[in-house]
């Protein structure tokens, strides 16, 4: 499934209800998923409980990205389709290990 693909089904899935409660209060839920995958990395859960909470943070960064009219597949392409926004390579050739790039 393309990015594009899986904002859809998500979009399709909950952007009723997403839409309803809103764009901050989604922000706790993706929070709260984002502190869990946290542990989950830190070792505290199985293999599955780790893949389970990945999905879950992109669905709710997915969520997020629906409510504010962004899409996912677009902006990934346009900030990481070349490689680094920095110095454009891949793999990065930057001293950093991840460069922030300067807001408009
Ligand atoms: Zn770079």
């Amino acid at each position: 499934m393309q990015i594009k693909e899986f904002q859809k089904v998500i979009e399709d899935t909950y952007g009723a209800k997403d839409r309803k409660r809103g764009i901050e209060s989604t922000w706790l839920w993706f929070s709260e998923e984002v502190g869990e995958l946290a542990r989950a990395i830190n070792g505290r859960s199985c293999r599955e409980n780790l893949r389970h909470e990945f999905a879950d943070v992109l669905a709710w960064l997915t969520t997020l990205a629906s409510i504010a009219n962004v899409d996912l597949q677009e902006v990934a392409n346009e900030r990481y389709g070349q490689g680094c926004p920095r110095c454009k390579k891949v793999p990065c050739k930057c001293d950093e290990m991840r460069t922030r790039v300067a807001h408009c």
